[in-house]
């Protein structure tokens, strides 16, 4: 679904050139990829967009990534990829990639799973599915919003905890093989959710999960079961 909030389908559908001006290490599996990309219609924390690169015989490989950076006027916009064991586009980004390369990008995408910093919201992704909630987070702090806002992610260990340095109070984070000192290991339960769906802010929490499907499922199944309602969780499947 085309771009929706702010940017007309057109100008969401037209392909353009983004070089690649940046690659950050975030964790050891994860990097967070730079890009100018003149023209970009500006986007709203949550969507995505459509990357196609090809290849010097005319292969043409298209995916869908989250954007992670906060709407700004820089001209500039973040991806984060995680490296997918044989992952082709993923591979390419990780291995192949350097400063000044060019890809093509069309977008943003999907009004669904957009948050204007609007209404309270209750974020909780696993793995690479925090992208589009840091979008958030980010546009959160950027416009110094007094909106509630919480997230709640899911990672492997510390070392795999993507954004680690960059996320404050609003921040838990759940540890499903190895954890620090005193922290627990295990997957998110309801215990998790429980203390931040007790805050009920005035209009309630917009609830917006992201990750594999898997993890999709299960996040969703805890928020219905601790009272969220089911026409106020948005999710973003990766998988
Ligand atoms: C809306 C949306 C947003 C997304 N945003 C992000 C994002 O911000 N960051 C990000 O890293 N990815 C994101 N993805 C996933 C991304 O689109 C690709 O699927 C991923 O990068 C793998 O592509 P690839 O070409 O490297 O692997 P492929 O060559 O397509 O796959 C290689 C192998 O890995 C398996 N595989 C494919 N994808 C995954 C996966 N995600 N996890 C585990 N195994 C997999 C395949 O079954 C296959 O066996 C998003 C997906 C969607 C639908």
């Amino acid at each position: 679904m085309p771009g929706r909030i702010g940017v007309s389908e057109q100008e969401a559908s037209v392909w353009r050139t983004a070089t690649l001006t940046e690659i950050r290490r975030e964790t050891p599996r994860v990097a967070t990829f730079r890009f100018a990309v003149p023209g970009w219609p500006g986007h709203v924390p949550g969507q995505h967009l459509m990357l196609r690169l090809t290849a010097g015989d005319g292969y043409v490989a298209q995916r869908h990534y989250s954007i992670a950076s906060a709407p700004d006027d820089s001209g500039h916009i973040e991806l984060t990829l995680d490296h997918v064991d044989g992952g082709e586009v993923s591979g390419w980004f990780h291995t192949v990639a350097r400063v000044g390369d060019r890809v093509e990008l069309r977008g943003p995408l999907s009004g669904f799973f957009a948050w204007p910093g609007d209404r309270p919201a209750l974020l909780i992704g696993a793995g690479s599915g925090v992208v589009p909630l840091m979008s958030m987070v980010r546009h959160h702090r950027a416009r110094g919003l007094s909106l509630p806002l919480r997230m709640l992610v899911s990672a492997r260990s510390p070392e795999d905890l993507i954004y680690a340095r960059e996320l404050g109070p609003e921040t838990t984070a759940v540890f499903t093989r190895s954890a620090p000192p005193g922290v627990p290991v295990g997957r998110m339960t309801s215990a998790h959710l429980a203390p931040l769906l007790a805050e009920q802010p005035p209009g309630g929490w917009e609830a917006y999960v992201c990750g594999s499907n898997s993890f999709a499922e299960h996040a969703s199944r805890l928020l219905v079961q601790a009272g969220q309602p089911v026409d106020r969780i948005r999710i973003e499947r990766f998988g």
